[in-house]
This record gives C-alpha cells, sequence and structure tokens, in this order.
C-alpha cells in the first residue's frame, strides 16, 4: 500500500519581491506589474483550478501582500485553503542583521494574526535563504513547520538548527589578513534537532527557475512539458522508491498563472490522481499526520550515525 501526501504551496509574492530589490537599486515599475497580475489576476485563475480538482493548498503570503490585496487574500481564506507567512517584503533572510530578522517575523506574525485571528502555523523563507537564527527564531515564535530546507527531497522530518560554524578560510586577500589552516581544517558540529518539522523544499519542483523571465536566477522559456516531464519523472521515481512519501510542489501566481503554464498544471493533476494512495492536502495537514504518526519521514541524525534513537513521529 502506497501512501502519498500531494500539495501545492503557493508563495503570493506579489509585488513585495519587486519593490523590495534588495541590493538599493531601484524597483521597475514593469516587474511590480507582474507581481500585480499575480495578486489580482492569478489568484483567483488558480483558485478555480484548486476548487475543480477538490484541493486545498498552502499559500505563504508576505505581510505585504496580505496589507496590500486583502480582497484577494479574502479569497483564499473564504476558499478554505491554508494560509503560511512569508516575511514582510519578502526579505533575503540569510543577509539580515539578528534585529532585523527578528523585527521581521514579529511585525509578519502580527499582521498575520490581526488578518486571520490565529497565528500560522507554518512558513517558507523567502527565497529559500535563511540564517543560522532563523530555525531558533521560529521556534521561540511558536510556528511549528518550515518549508524551506532541502536535507531530504521527498521525506518529512525533524529540523536540525543550522548551527553549523562558520568556516573563513581566507585563502585570498592580503597575507596579514590570511588564517593558519589548521584554523578552520575541522569537521562540521553534529547538527542538533529542533521542535519544527520541515515539508522540504526543492529548486527542481519550483516553478521560478525554469518559468521566470529577466532575472538572473531563472531561465524564463523553458517548455512547460519538458518541466512536467521532470516532475512527472521525479514522482514516479519517488513512487518506486518509497512506500510513503510527500510531493510538495512550489509555486507563484505570476509565474503559474500563465494559461500555458496553468494547463500544464491541469494535466499533472489528472496524472499524479491515477496513482494508487494519493491524497492531495494542505503542507500543515502533511505535517499533522506526520506528528501523528501516520506517515513515515526522515531522520536527519540517524542517518549520520550520531543516534539510534527513534522519534515518536517515526513510524515502527
Ligand atoms: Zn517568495
Amino acid at each position: 500500500m502506497k501512501k502519498v501526501l500531494v500539495g501545492y504551496g503557493i508563495d503570493v509574492d506579489a509585488v513585495a519581491g519587486w519593490i523590495d530589490t534588495k541590493d538599493g537599486s531601484r524597483a521597475d515599475p514593469v516587474e511590480i506589474s507582474r507581481g500585480m497580475f499575480g495578486a489580482l489576476v492569478v489568484v483567483d485563475r488558480l483558485l478555480k483550478l484548486l476548487a475543480t480538482h477538490n484541493i486545498k493548498a498552502s499559500w505563504y503570503i508576505p505581510a505585504h501582500t496580505l496589507e496590500t490585496f486583502p480582497v484577494q487574500v479574502s479569497r483564499i481564506v473564504d476558499g478554505g485553503h491554508e494560509i503560511g507567512f512569508h516575511g514582510y517584503s519578502h526579505e533575503y533572510v540569510s543577509q539580515l542583521s539578528e534585529q532585523q530578522e527578528r523585527d521581521v517575523l514579529r511585525k509578519s506574525i502580527d499582521v498575520f494574526m490581526s488578518f486571520t485571528g490565529k497565528k500560522p502555523t507554518g512558513w517558507t523563507a523567502p527565497a529559500f535563504t535563511t540564517s543560522s537564527r532563523t530555525v531558533h527564531l521560529l521556534e521561540e515564535m511558536g510556528i511549528q513547520y518550515d518549508h524551506s530546507f532541502m536535507h531530504h527531497d521527498c521525506q518529512l522530518y525533524m529540523t536540525p538548527y543550522s548551527d553549523y560554524g562558520a568556516v573563513t578560510t581566507a585563502y585570498q586577500g592580503d597575507h596579514n589578513s590570511r588564517r593558519n589552516a589548521s584554523d578552520w581544517m575541522k569537521r562540521m558540529p553534529d547538527p542538533k534537532i529542533s521542535t519544527l518539522v520541515t515539508v522540504p523544499a526543492n529548486w527542481h519542483l519550483d516553478d521560478w527557475p525554469p518559468f521566470s523571465p529577466g532575472d538572473n536566477s531563472s531561465n524564463g522559456f523553458i517548455d512547460p512539458y519538458v518541466v512536467e516531464k521532470m516532475w512527472k519523472e521525479h514522482f514516479e521515481y519517488c513512487y518506486e522508491e518509497y512506500d510513503e512519501f510527500v510531493f510538495p510542489l512550489s509555486i507563484h501566481p505570476q509565474i503559474s498563472g500563465t494559461p500555458q503554464i496553468i494547463k500544464m498544471h491541469q494535466r499533472l493533476i489528472e496524472w499524479v490522481n491515477g496513482f494508487d494512495g494519493v491524497e492531495w492536502c494542505t503542507f500543515e495537514e502533511m505535517v499533522a499526520q506526520y506528528k501523528r504518526g501516520l506517515i513515515s519521514g526522515f531522520n536527519v541524525e540517524k542517518a549520520m550515525g550520531i543516534s539510534e534513537e527513534r522519534y515518536p513521529t517515526e513510524r515502527k
């Protein structure tokens, strides 16, 4: 018997990531218009697609989007979907100071709570970048799961803290700033495990790199049939190799809302539904099932030979 939890994580970045250019360069109003297209036009297209197939998705929404496009966000909430948070202005967390990171998390959660009346369960790091503090801070703020880390590609797991120790080899620079090689030649410290669950993120199951034109982290003009084939083969491999696994997709309205990509999603959903044991659900539901022992997962410590101990959430 197979058990496969399949779900869409939808990052409603809207204009947040375009207004915040990260490097002080000016925002381009045409890029901002793409973000507005995502919020104003495509949210409805995706809601319709999901409703047609009776799928509840997880929407990760920057607080900036929530405050700017409350009409669209209300429709998502009314559709019975999960809402998670995704920074304020789509900040790259790895580049924030500790104070900035705390302030952004607090404000994002406050805006979220004033909108929905409850604390978010999960979050996705904007652009999948985090800091060594992030897991500690999310835990401190009562968040239960993350969808940013990539320790596995089809299994849920308890998230390791990111206290990996900074290593600076300083093999470049002037002679005086160079360090002795013995200073950095040390193994990575054993990871400690947090209380957060990770629903694994994966650049290869994300619509941005293949389909977003015009920015240097992406290609923009891949044939949707090529991406569809890649995603299907990912699914097929997992189906052959694992009795239980998750298939979490990460998409963005301003990308996946274009007609040819919406049609790709229609084909993919129908294809996935042809497999036994498939259950579409939110990421929050995946985590709930994992915590109740209804789906097995991955154990980072055990894989590293650090601990033989099983987690309570791990199926015997
Ligand atoms: Zn995003």
